[in-house]
């Protein structure tokens, strides 16, 4: 059988096997990969048109409790320039955000205990009655079962929370030894549970990954059946234990952009700051690959570069509006809209 043949086998059947898997991952044949994207874009087409959803991200703190080895923002990251969003910056953030178009709002931080549930659940309750035609996403890392209830309850629609790797031994050699591997899966069931749109994901490319470690991804992906996918490529970043590792690839991030549209038809997916950050159109190839979401920062212009999760972030000297018109811009060049929408997942 051809490759092409199996891609259109995987479209098919909505799964993939692991010689299917690594027969798309090693193929150097430029062809039957502008294939591959082709149709997983005519998937992404059939199920969303010819429209991007936009999300705006605020990033609202830079602290975190966690050490996870990859991130430059792990507690032991001594040079990190730590900031927190005061309430009225996140509302204004939100303000010029709805101005803007924006119908969704991405709050994103580490896991600082600063945000508690009582400061949360304000946050939330507040651009709730501000904005009622708007969808609140959280990505503030493991919490407890009562706190993304309450959370829930404040008015909160959607959680994002990369599961990393759905490879137990993979995901001990990506954290430390207080993390637990365990925690992560059922944070992500709770989260379902409690009724969010829930997004999972992983980084490509990240340390001691193996195309049977994406294979088992693309099996929980398959089981969990998420809202989201957040998948980008891993990027070092200094003074982290993996700053001298080498950097995912933006070839094999695309591919599986197009696989896991392949086997997920309706999944939010975005086109991630990380495939921008390693190429001057990977967004735009994120969108051509089957994705159909991107996300433009709104976080305040001061704090941009400090929220470094890895090294040569883009965006970080634009304003928001520049973002937006830069999104836009970008998106239209390849034939796509941007829509002032929530942008719900489409059951
Ligand atoms: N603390 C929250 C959590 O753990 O979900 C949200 C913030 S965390 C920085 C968001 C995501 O950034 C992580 O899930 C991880 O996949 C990604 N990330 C962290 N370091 C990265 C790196 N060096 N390269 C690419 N992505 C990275």
């Amino acid at each position: 059988m051809s490759l092409s043949d199996t891609i259109s086998q995987v479209r098919l059947a909505r799964d993939i096997t692991l010689p299917q898997l690594k027969e798309i991952l090693e193929s150097d044949d430029d062809k039957v990969m502008k294939n591959l994207y082709d149709q997983a874009r005519e998937v992404a087409d059939s199920v969303y048109g010819k429209k991007v959803f936009i999300r705006g991200l605020i990033e609202i703190s830079s602290h975190c409790k966690n050490d996870c080895l990859y991130c430059g923002l792990r507690r032991s990251q001594k040079e990190a320039i730590r900031y927190r969003l005061s309430d009225e910056q996140i509302l204004d953030c939100c303000d010029k955000g709805y101005r803007l178009g924006f119908r969704t709002f991405v709050l994103q931080g580490g896991e600082d205990a600063w945000f508690d549930d009582a400061r949360m659940v304000r946050i939330v309750g507040e651009i709730r009655r501000r904005y009622h035609d708007c969808a609140i996403t959280l990505s503030l890392g493991e919490r407890s079962d009562e706190s993304y209830q309450r959370l829930f309850d404040a008015g909160a629609n959607r959680y994002l929370l990369r599961h990393e790797t759905a490879d137990r031994d993979h995901y001990a050699k990506l954290h430390p030894a207080d993390m637990s591997f365990d925690n992560r899966m059922h944070c992500l069931q709770t989260l379902k549970r409690i009724g969010y749109q829930v997004g999972c994901g992983f980084m490509v490319g990240s340390p001691f990954q193996t195309t049977e470690t994406i294979f088992k991804d693309l099996q929980f992906i398959r089981s969990f059946q998420p809202h989201m996918v957040g998948i980008g490529p891993f990027i070092p970043a200094h003074e982290t234990p993996f700053a001298e590792m080498p950097q995912g690839s933006v070839e094999t991030t695309l591919r599986l952009l197009s696989v896991i549209r392949l086997l997920h038809p309706h999944v939010l997916l975005p086109a991630t700051t990380a495939l921008g950050t390693l190429h001057p159109i990977g967004r735009e190839r994120g969108i051509l690959a089957g994705a159909n979401v991107v996300m433009p920062n709104l976080s305040p212009l001061e704090h941009r570069k400090d929220y470094a999760i890895y090294d040569n972030k883009i965006c970080t000297g634009d304003e928001a509006a520049e973002c937006r018109n830069c999104t836009e811009y970008r998106m239209r060049a390849i034939g796509y809209e941007t829509v002032v929408d929530r942008g719900d997942y489409m059951a």
